[in-house]
């Protein structure tokens, strides 16, 4: 008998007929004597409707109510979720993050877990039940519904997973598995059978909204064994682990991208100590995020300064860049929030060179201006204009045959 952590995302509980064959398929395992808890997220579409809904009343909601309303979504699929195994003939009770005690920080829209009490979820298996759990959700201290960011539902199965010390979290999604990049962006995209910890969180941080990042944070630090899978056909899916030498061991494993950037430059700010300091402290004061940070060298005393921030936060860093410019007797302000990061990763890239050229070179011959770059150990990224996102990524994809398993070495 195995315990079992099943997540269901929002196309794969859509409609009355999906949900009853997600109960179709949790009762076939249940049937095989497993335990299972299963979380769930809301239907698909509903959490934008719900946020549509509070920004027709107000601009800027409260994040608090905001975190209430949104939470409903996940609370209608647990209960439709719970009547379809019922009836079945399974036996199940479903349960919102806080009645399972799922503990978060106060930090409404993106609450980070800090514990879970497993308490009344071991007493509903132990008796034969299935747990089904509502996804993406929790609460504080002071018992304020707190929300854990888009596609946190991903974090609350690899949390509940590694609470319960559980066999094995099964994430089901649209997809078969884990591509080499985005299948609706390059059809021919190749599922992987395996992909390390380290590449996931890196594919999950540059974009790839496959899973959720602190999912894989968490999965990493408790060593949860995960997998990603379709809940529409039956396969292996793509297994996320540590186990790198037995990987495909190619140079790179995956293409990642991000619509959401903006970057921001200020011109002609002159080369003198804290600079850097006067221009990103008012920025983060205003909790704006940094991502990419690129000063040139200076030539006449002189020196240009760009950054990326996430798109939403364009306006608000624009305003506060404009705010300072004549305190720093900086040039000028400019800024550009139609471009998009597309990243190339690999732990292979750790012991091979070259391929940063291989990069470049594949964008230069489809006359793709290179904006920004920076690199890590295991990923390369460059900023590009919004309008060739596509394009960049076929072309990699093709330039670093990701199409083809590589051969062993
Ligand atoms: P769910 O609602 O089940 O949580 P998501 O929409 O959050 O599903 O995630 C699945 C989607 O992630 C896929 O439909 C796919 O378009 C996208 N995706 C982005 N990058 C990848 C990738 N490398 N491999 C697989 N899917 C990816
Ligand atoms: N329903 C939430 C969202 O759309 C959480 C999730 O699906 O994981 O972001
Ligand atoms: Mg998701």
């Amino acid at each position: 008998m195995a315990l079992y952590v099943y997540k269901f995302g929002g196309t794969s509980v859509g409609s009355v007929e999906r949900i009853k064959a997600v109960a179709e398929r949790v009762k076939k395992v249940h049937d095989q004597g497993h335990q299972l808890v299963v979380v769930v997220s809301a239907m698909s579409g509903e959490t934008n409707r719900l946020i549509g809904l509070a920004k027709d009343i107000q601009q800027s909601p409260s994040s608090r109510e905001l975190d209430v309303l949104v939470s409903t979504g996940e609370q209608v699929t647990m209960s439709l979720l719970s009547m379809a195994l019922h009836d079945l003939g399974c036996p199940a009770c479903s349960y919102t993050g806080s009645q399972v005690k799922i503990l978060t920080d106060s930090s409404f829209t993106k609450a980070r877990i800090r514990k879970i009490d497993d308490a009344r979820m071991r007493k509903d298996l132990d008796s034969g039940r299935v747990v089904v759990v509502a996804g993406f959700q929790g609460v504080d201290e002071d018992n304020n519904i707190t929300t854990l960011g888009r596609g946190g539902s991903d974090t609350t199965a690899v949390a509940l997973a590694a609470a319960l010390k559980a066999d094995e979290c099964h994430i089901y999604t649209d997809v078969d598995g884990v591509y080499t990049t985005d299948p609706r962006v390059v059809p021919n995209a190749r599922r992987l059978d395996k992909i390390t910890f380290e590449e996931m969180l890196e594919m999950a941080s540059l974009g790839s909204k496959v899973l959720q990042i602190r999912s894989v944070e968490f999965a990493g630090k408790y060593n949860v064994a995960l997998r990603v899978l379709s809940s529409f056909q039956d396969g292996p899916g793509t297994l996320i682990t540590y186990e790198e030498d037995q990987m495909e061991q190619a140079l790179i494993s995956g293409i990642a991208f991000n619509r959401d950037e903006a970057k921001l430059t200020i011109t002609g700010v002159p080369d003198l100590p804290g600079v850097a300091f006067k221009i990103l402290g008012p920025i983060a004061d205003a909790n704006i995020e940094i991502d990419m940070i690129i000063q040139n060298i200076a030539g006449d005393l002189t020196t240009d300064f760009t950054f990326t921030v996430n798109r939403n936060d364009y306006p608000k860093a624009k305003e506060i860049l404009d705010s300072i410019c004549s305190e720093l007797n900086a040039k000028a302000v400019t800024g550009d929030d139609k471009i998009v990061k597309v990243s190339i990763v690999g732990v292979g890239m750790r012991s091979h060179a070259g391929i940063a050229s291989t990069m470049f070179k594949t964008l230069a011959q489809e006359n793709i201006n290179i904006r920004m770059i920076s690199t890590s150990e295991i990923k390369i990224s460059v900023v590009v204009d919004e309008k060739y996102l596509e394009l960049a990524v076929r072309a990699l994809h093709e330039a670093f045959d990701l199409e083809h398993k590589p051969q062993q070495r």
